[in-house]
């Protein structure tokens, strides 16, 4: 009997091994209205490279193109491992310019589109496999792939267009406009896939999270830069393509140092900048910004019962709860304002320029942060389901330079008395404070008499109506 109800079980054990490894494939945490755009992007990259495979007659010059730019994109990438590494980590694998891109424009300038988009799969494949710093998960090593892919097929077959337009070749001086023509494709499609999948997944996306920062594009401009050089040196002779490497290294460090040094000045937990880079950022802007657009102002914020999020729900769910803040206040700022974190759930934000309308511009900004800080809801994960914390409010002070002048100190004094005259009033509220060019005024400080707010499993709610 047991020989019996043990077949059936055998029988099973493949499906439900097969069954148990497929739904651990991390393709199902791909956002379902992400599927059908994704899933076309990587179907079209596909079809296409099969096409300009299979439609042109294999040309021995071609494939010993092809196969010396992988030769040399394999290089690159085993040379340079450790500092992409480390590269990836500081940044995480978001928006991550590959500085393969040599490579792959490369192959857009010296093959036909087909060859050019295999080349790209092979390189970008083997950039992920060894110098990943925590592997991306699969699906969006595919896209991201595709999305290179389809650049590369672009910029190639538009190029190789006019180039047989006008029956030129690659040492016409005119090749110069065609070469950029390439590269803006080139850039034009990867963006615009990239940007798209981050719009379509994530809501509310910031234009710099879509599109990244100038400076990574920057970066990316002259990556493509060094593939259209290197493509002209290996025309005159193969072996000057060798000559890009130790550049392209001495590229890599460079943008280590600056990312280290970004990555320096930021606050961990929230991704807002640090106390030491706030103050020296902000000490900056008053001396800017007082000549040109009218005087700066200052808002220090600091969470209301902070402590009682800690306590209910543990100090992950806290930290959760600092990181949502933080996104709320660079979503209320222009992205020229400096948020910084001063520490604990204190924080501090500095409008620079705020014209003639200064204390009534600045006091509206704290008023639209603290009402949607009271709105906030933070939903986090947790082993035991999803946990909602909610009924949270801060405190906000706030400080405009006053027309004489004052130093940032000072300012940063004056908003936060008026933060405890906030508290004092009962929290959930916004105060201003008084500058003069001399000392800051004394704002009479209540002592906070209100308990903190009632927790419930689902979270926290306010104390202070709006
Ligand atoms: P008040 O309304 O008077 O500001 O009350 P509060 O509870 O917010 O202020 P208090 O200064 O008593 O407590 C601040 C709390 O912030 C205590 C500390 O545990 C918590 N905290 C500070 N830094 C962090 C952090 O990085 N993560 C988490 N989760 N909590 C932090
Ligand atoms: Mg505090
Ligand atoms: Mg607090």
């Amino acid at each position: 009997m047991s020989a019996e109800a043990g077949a059936p079980r055998e029988g099973h054990a493949p499906t439900v091994a097969i069954r148990r490894w497929v739904a651990g494939w991390d393709l199902w945490e791909v956002p379902r209205r992400l599927v059908a755009p994704v899933f076309t992007v990587e179907l079209t990259a596909f079809l296409l490279m099969l096409y300009g495979v299979l439609t042109i007659t294999p040309e021995s010059a071609d494939l010993r193109t092809a196969a010396l730019i992988c030769v040399l994109g394999v290089v690159h990438t085993e040379i340079a491992r450790d500092v992409e590494r480390m590269r990836r980590r500081i940044t995480g694998e978001e928006l991550h310019v590959d500085l393969g891109s040599v490579w792959f424009f490369m192959a857009a300038v010296l093959l036909p589109p087909g060859y050019a988009a295999v080349v790209t799969v092979l390189v970008h494949s083997h950039i992920w496999y060894r110098a990943a710093y925590r592997r991306a998960p699969l699906y969006r090593q595919v896209f991201n792939s595709a999305a290179m892919v389809l650049s590369a097929f672009a910029a190639s077959s538009l190029m190789s267009y006019v180039f047989a337009q006008q029956a030129m070749d690659l040492f016409d001086p005119r090749a110069l406009l065609v070469l950029v023509f390439g590269m803006l494709v080139f850039l034009t499609v990867n963006s615009a896939l990239v940007a798209g999948a981050i719009a379509v997944s994530t809501p509310h996306a910031r234009l710099s999270q879509m599109v990244g920062v100038w400076s990574e594009n920057l970066l990316e401009i002259a990556t493509l830069s060094l593939g259209a050089l290197v493509a002209m040196a290996y025309l005159t002779n193969p072996w000057l393509a060798l000559f890009c490497l130790p550049p392209l290294l001495v590229l890599h460090r460079a943008v280590l140092v600056r990312q280290l040094e970004e990555a320096a000045s930021l606050d961990g937990k929230t991704g807002l900048l640090n106390a030491a880079a706030w103050h020296v950022q902000a000490e900056r802007v008053m001396h800017r910004v007082k000549r040109r657009d009218g005087p700066p102002g200052v808002l220090v914020l600091d969470l209301d019962h902070f402590k009682a999020v800690n306590d209910t729900h543990g100090h992950l769910a806290g930290d959760h709860v600092l990181s949502a803040v933080a996104d709320v206040l660079r979503d209320e700022v222009r992205e020229r304002d400096l948020v910084g974190r001063f520490g604990g759930e204190e924080f501090v934000v500095m409008l620079a320029g705020l014209g003639g309308r200064g204390p009534s511009e600045l006091e509206a900004a704290a008023e639209r942060i603290r009402r949607r800080v009271a709105d906030l809801r933070v939903e986090i994960p947790t082993p035991d389901g999803p946990l909602t914390v909610r009924g949270l409010s801060v405190s906000v002070g706030c400080a405009v330079m006053p027309d004489g002048g004052a130093e940032l100190r000072d300012l940063l004094e004056v908003a936060d008395r008026a933060l405890y005259a906030a508290k004092g009033a009962g929290r959930n509220a916004v105060r201003m404070g008084t500058a003069s060019t001399t000392r800051p005024a004394l704002l009479p400080v209540t002592v906070d008499k209100n308990p903190p707010p009632a927790v419930e499993a689902s979270g926290l709610h306010s104390n202070a109506g709006d």
